[in-house]
This record gives C-alpha cells, sequence and structure tokens, in this order.
C-alpha cells in the first residue's frame, strides 16, 4: 500500500541549526501517528516540511506516492491545525470554518451547507453564527479542527492542538480527535511533547532529539522497548542503568531500561539507600541511590513506603530489564 506521508534523507538546516536532520520515515494512509519530543527537538519544522511551509534543505518528500518536495502548500492534499487556533475574531464561526472554501471559490450555499457539516462532526451544530470570543477555549479548538476538516484533507498536520487546554478538556479532547481519526480514516500527524498524549492517542510514535529520530514504533515499543536511553528516559522517565552496572548485575554490557514501576522493595540483587520521595497522589515516587546510580521506584498507593534515609533492597520480575544493545543515545 502506498504511504501517506513518505521522506528519505530529509533535513531542514537553519544555518548551524539541524533542526530535521536526514529523516527517514513512512506515515501509513490510515494511521495516527504521533511526532513525539522536547522542545526544540523539531517536531514542528518535520510537519512545516509535510505541509509545504518550509522547503528542504536536503532530502525528498512523498504525499501519497507523488513527489512533494517542490510542491506549494496549495497543491498538497494535506491541512493543519494550529496551536493557537488562528481563528479570524471578526468572522462568525461558520465563516471561519468555510474560509477556504471561499478563497477556494465555492459558491455560498455550498460552502454553508459543507461548514455546517464540519462543524456538526466537531459537535458544535448551532453554533455557526457566534463569534470566536463567545466559545470556550475547547470550542475555538473544535472551530480549528473543521475549519481543516472541511477542506477534505488526505492527511491532517495537528501541532500541539491540545497544549492551552486544562488537563480534563485536554483528555477529553484526545479522546475525540481520536474517534474522529477512525471515523474518518485519513492520516492524522500529531505533534506533541507530551508523552502520555502520545501513548494514548498513536498508533506509532516516532521519537524524536535533536532534528533526528531515534525510535518509530508502537507506543508499547517505545515504553516497553526503548532503544536508547533517551528514549527510556524520555517516554516515562525510566530508570537508564549503566553498563557497567548491567554487566554486575547480568553479564553483559550494555546500557539497560528499568522502569520505575516494575521495580520491587524488598528482595533482589541492589542495594541502597532511599534519598527523595514524592507524594504524586495515585502513587509514591521514591529515588534510591545505589552506590552513586540512583533508580526511581514507584510505589502504587497502598503500598509500604520505605522513609528518607532507610536502607532497601531492590528486585524486580524477569524481562523487566530491558537491555538497550543498539543504544547510541
Ligand atoms: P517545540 O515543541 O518547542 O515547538 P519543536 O520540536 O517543534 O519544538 P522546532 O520548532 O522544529 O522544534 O525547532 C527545531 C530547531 O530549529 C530549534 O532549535 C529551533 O530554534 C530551530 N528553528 C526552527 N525554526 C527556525 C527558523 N525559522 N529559523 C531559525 N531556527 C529555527
Amino acid at each position: 500500500m502506498t504511504a501517506a506521508i513518505s521522506f528519505k534523507g530529509l533535513s531542514r538546516h537553519f544555518g548551524d541549526v539541524r533542526a530535521v536532520d536526514s529523516v527517514d520515515l513512512e506515515i501509513g494512509a490510515g494511521e495516527f501517528f504521533v511526532l513525539l519530543g522536547p522542545s526544540g527537538s523539531g517536531k514542528t519544522t518535520c510537519l512545516r516540511l509535510i505541509a509545504g511551509f518550509e522547503r528542504p534543505t536536503a532530502g525528498r518528500i512523498w504525499i501519497f506516492g507523488e513527489d512533494a518536495t517542490a510542491a506549494p502548500p496549495y497543491r498538497r492534499p494535506v491541512n493543519t491545525v494550529f496551536q493557537d487556533y488562528a481563528l479570524f475574531p471578526h468572522l462568525n464561526v461558520r465563516d471561519n470554518v468555510a474560509y477556504g472554501l471561499m478563497v477556494r471559490g465555492d459558491a455560498k450555499a455550498a460552502r454553508r451547507k459543507s461548514a455546517d457539516e464540519a462543524l456538526a462532526l466537531v459537535a458544535l451544530d448551532g453554533f455557526g453564527d457566534r463569534k470566536p470570543s463567545e466559545l470556550s477555549g475547547g470550542q475555538r479548538q473544535r472551530v480549528a479542527l473543521a475549519r481543516a476538516l472541511v477542506m477534505q484533507p488526505k492527511v491532517l498536520l495537528l501541532d500541539e492542538p491540545l497544549g492551552a487546554l486544562d488537563l480534563k478538556l485536554r483528555e477529553q479532547m484526545q479522546g475525540e480527535l481520536k474517534t474522529l481519526q477512525r471515523q474518518l480514516g485519513i492520516a492524522f500527524v500529531f505533534v506533541t511533547h507530551d508523552q502520555g498524549e502520545a501513548l494514548s492517542m498513536g498508533d506509532r510514535v516516532a521519537v524524536f532529539d535533536k532534528g533526528r529520530i531515534q525510535q518509530v514504533g508502537s507506543p508499547e515499543d517505545v515504553y516497553d522497548r526503548p532503544e536508547t536511553p533517551f528514549v527510556a528516559d524520555f517516554v516515562g522517565a525510566s530508570n537508564v542503568l549503566s553498563a557497567d552496572m548491567v554487566h554486575d548485575l547480568v553479564g553483559r554490557n550494555a546500557p539497560a531500561s528499568l522502569r520505575p514501576e516494575a521495580i520491587r522493595i524488598g528482595f533482589g540483587p541492589l542495594a541502597g539507600v532511599v534519598h527523595a520521595r514524592a507524594f504524586l497522589g495515585s502513587a509514591t515516587r521514591i529515588e534510591v541511590d545505589c552506590d552513586g546510580q540512583k533508580l526511581k521506584v514507584l510505589i502504587p498507593k497502598g503500598g509500604e513506603v520505605p522513609q528518607m534515609g532507610d536502607s532497601v533492597t531492590l528486585g524486580w520480575s524477569e524481562g523487566a530489564l530491558h537491555i538497550m544493545d543498539s543504544a547510541n543515545g
């Protein structure tokens, strides 16, 4: 099957800054694909390269098999939802949604019908006559979504679209976006720096660091089987054990990831002293200093939490220690 988006050796440099640095990537036609990484890692630049707002310094990009490397944005079957929504304050909701159709030259009645259908899709029926200022943040986000969807893109690009929303609304919109993507069956390419959001929404996740992709895989892959210490640490703040420590423990000479929730206190091969404690609500996180290597341990609510300064022994179940043989980060 032809990929929706495909990159080969794609780079975008700004002077000395390698915002995107020789990236190869394929995104499937019906995929919810997440670009995850810290601030400045190149996610937005990558999205802008797909949209055509940026020209690559090197490499090529194909959209549904067609070379789009030099195509202007309006010739690409993609549309973008920006974090700041970028709605026109003087236009009502319907005219905001229909704006692209007007620029394209659609007749008024057809524009109105399409805009109302798009508003229904995002559960905003009946809001067409309001001004953006008369809407909540979540509703404005939905208008921005409707405005992008009304153009019937084959790929929807979303740049941190939920960043401005409070946690509860954010979680609600995550569910709604996921449902909408399934319903429409088009590819969504979603940028976020929030690993929880990436894991809960993505069919696949690409983890970015310094303009490069460190790993692409399912949420389970990047969480349970990180390929580099960077991925282990960034996705779920795992413990990264040094190669020396792993050698002492299991005889292999490579770093390993060990999830804080996989560690049990009481019996095992490591001993250390509790030197930090943080109550998180549903769990307590402690940090144990094992001869200079600090390990985070997550104790679920109801579990016995040791005191600061206590000596403890740490163990884990078989398979919890994930050795990163191919580590380069
Ligand atoms: P954030 O989550 O903060 O938006 P990001 O991962 O999306 O970050 P980018 O916006 O793609 O990162 O930026 C990647 C790097 O490229 C950064 O170092 C940024 O400063 C730089 N950069 C991006 N756009 C430009 C530009 N137009 N001119 C110069 N440098 C730029």
